[in-house]
C-alpha cells in the first residue's frame, strides 16, 4: 500500500471504532447482576452464584457394585477357590436402602444387592452369577481380587471439597451433583431482562393487518430469540415509528430493563432520529460506528445508566452485531466467565476479497471431512437476507487488514451451534494456510 492509499484508508476508518476496541469498551461498561435463589429444577443453563461443597461424602459409606455376596476375602482365597471350592453361610439379606444388621465373621458371607452398605468385617462382594446359591448358603467356586466390587465411601465426592465453583454454566451433569449434595435451592445470577425495540415506519408487526408497502418487523423476534438463546429474558417494546416522541416514548419504557437493544434508525437517514432521541434522555454515547460489515452504523452507551444498544436495521446486520455486542454483554451481566463463542480454524473453500477497512463476519458452512475443518460461505451474502443465517452454523471472521482469502487458506470460525463438532468424527488436524496481509 502506498502513502495516498494509507491517507485514504485512514480517512475512511475516521469514526469507525474497531470491533475489538468496541468489544472492551461494552464490557467494561457492563456491570454483573446480582444473585437469586432458584430450584434446582430451573438450574439448566444458569450460572451458578455461589460455590457448591459437599457436606458430605458420596457415596456416604463403602457400598456393593454388584449383586452378590459380602464375604472376608481370607475365606475364598485363590488357593482354596481352585482346589477346592468353598461353602459360606448366609446369614443375612441386605437389599438396597437397608443397612446391614449383622457383621461377617469365618465362614460367613450377607447377600447384598447394588448400592447396599458393605457389612463390617467383609472386604470383598463375589458376583452372584459366579456363585451357586441357596437361601442359606453360597458355594464360591471363582476367585476374586481383594476388595473387588466395593464402591469405597467418597470416592466420587469428599465432605469438604468444592464440588462446583461459583460461575459455573449448570449443564444436566451438575443438577444431579446438586441433587446427590441435597441442594434443592441454589443461588444463580440472575438473568438479563432486555428490552427489545424495532424502529421505522415502513415497518408492520405480526398482529397487524398491513399493505404490500411495509416490510414484517422480523428483528423484534430475530433479536428475542437471540436473547433466549444468551440465557436473558425478552421484553418487546414493539415498533417505534419514525418520529421523536414515539421513539422516546418506547425508549423511556425500555429503560425498566436491563438492556435496551433498539434496531434500525441509527444511520443518518432524514428519518433516523435515535442520536437526538438518546441525547434528550441524557445518554452518554460510546460509539456511533462500527468497522465491521455487515453492520457499520452501531451505537453503544448508556441511558440513565441502563446499555442501550443501537443496531442496524438489516437483519443479517442487526443479528452479527449482537453476536459480537450484545450476546457477550449478556453474558457478562449472567456471570459466566467467558463471553465469545467457541472458535476454530478451518480451510477457506472459495475465493473472497475486500477492502481492508472493516472486519468482515461472512455467514459460513463449516464441515469436518476426514477430521479437518473445512468452510464455506452460504452463498449470497446481502445484510437483508435473512436466508444466509439460516443456511449458516458459522460466522467466518475476516480480519480487517486481509483484503484477499483464497481457497486453502486458514481462517477462524466462530461456531454458532454444535452440529459441525458432532457430525463427522475423528480426529481433528490443522491444515492449510495462514493468511496473509496486505
Ligand atoms: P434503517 O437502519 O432504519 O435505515 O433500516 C435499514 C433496513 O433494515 C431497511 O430496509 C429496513 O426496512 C430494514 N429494517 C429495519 N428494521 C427492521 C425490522 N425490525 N425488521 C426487518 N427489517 C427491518
Ligand atoms: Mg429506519
Amino acid at each position: 500500500m502506498d502513502e495516498g492509499e494509507t491517507v485514504k484508508a485512514k480517512d475512511a476508518m475516521e469514526g469507525l471504532t474497531p470491533l475489538q476496541e468496541a468489544q472492551q469498551i461494552v464490557l467494561e461498561s457492563t456491570p454483573t447482576l446480582g444473585l437469586e435463589k432458584i430450584s434446582i429444577l430451573d438450574s439448566l443453563g444458569r450460572v451458578l452464584g455461589e460455590d457448591i461443597v459437599a457436606e458430605r461424602d458420596n457415596p456416604p459409606w463403602d457400598n456393593s457394585a454388584m449383586d452378590g455376596f459380602a464375604v472376608r476375602w481370607d475365606d475364598i482365597k485363590q488357593e482354596h477357590a481352585i482346589q477346592k471350592p468353598v461353602t459360606l453361610t448366609v446369614i443375612e439379606d441386605v437389599p438396597a436402602g437397608k443397612m446391614p444388621s449383622k457383621s461377617v465373621g469365618a465362614g460367613q458371607a450377607i447377600r447384598i444387592m447394588t448400592g447396599a452398605p458393605i457389612p463390617q468385617g467383609a472386604d470383598t462382594v463375589l458376583k452372584v452369577e459366579d456363585t451357586e446359591h441357596t437361601p442359606d448358603s453360597v458355594r464360591v467356586f471363582k476367585p476374586e481380587q481383594q476388595g473387588a466390587n466395593i464402591r469405597p465411601q467418597g470416592e466420587d465426592v469428599k465432605k469438604g471439597e468444592c464440588i462446583i465453583a461459583k460461575g459455573t454454566q449448570i449443564r444436566p451433569g451438575e443438577a444431579g451433583m446438586l441433587a446427590i449434595l441435597a441442594k434443592s435451592f441454589i443461588f444463580a445470577y440472575q438473568r438479563p431482562r432486555v428490552a427489545i425495540l424495532s424502529t421505522g415506519d415502513e415497518l408492520a408487526d405480526l398482529d397487524e393487518r398491513f399493505s404490500e408497502e411495509k416490510i414484517i418487523n422480523s428483528n423484534s423476534y430475530g433479536i428475542a430469540a437471540a436473547v433466549q438463546e444468551a440465557g436473558g429474558i425478552p421484553f418487546l417494546l414493539g415498533i417505534a415509528r419514525d418520529t421523536p416522541a414515539a421513539l422516546k416514548e418506547k425508549i423511556s419504557h425500555g429503560l425498566t430493563a436491563d438492556i435496551l437493544v433498539l434496531s434500525g434508525g441509527v444511520s443518518m437517514g432524514d428519518y433516523d432520529f435515535t442520536k437526538a432521541v438518546f441525547h434528550e434522555l441524557g445518554a452518554e454515547m460510546n460509539f456511533w460506528k462500527l468497522a465491521i460489515r455487515p453492520g457499520q452504523p452501531l451505537a453503544f452507551g448508556k441511558i440513565q445508566g441502563k446499555l442501550a444498544f443501537g443496531l442496524p436495521g438489516n437483519p443479517v446486520s442487526s443479528m452479527v452485531t449482537f453476536e459480537q455486542l450484545v450476546r457477550p454483554a449478556m453474558l457478562k451481566m449472567s456471570g459466566h466467565r467467558t463471553y465469545g463463542r467457541p472458535v476454530v480454524q478451518a480451510i477457506f473453500q472459495e475465493k473472497f476479497s475486500k477492502r481492508t477497512d472493516r472486519r468482515h463476519f461472512l455467514r459460513g458452512v463449516l464441515t469436518r471431512e476426514e477430521g479437518v475443518f473445512k468452510v464455506r460461505t452460504t452463498g449470497a451474502q446481502g445484510s437483508g437476507m435473512l436466508t444466509s443465517m439460516v443456511k449458516a452454523n458459522c460466522l467466518i471472521d475476516i480480519p480487517v487488514e486481509v483484503e484477499r482469502v483464497n481457497p486453502g487458506d486458514l481462517v477462524s470460525v466462530q461456531l454458532l451451534s454444535g452440529e459441525a463438532w458432532a457430525s463427522h468424527a475423528g480426529p481433528i488436524q490443522a491444515g492449510g494456510h495462514r493468511l496473509s496481509c496486505c
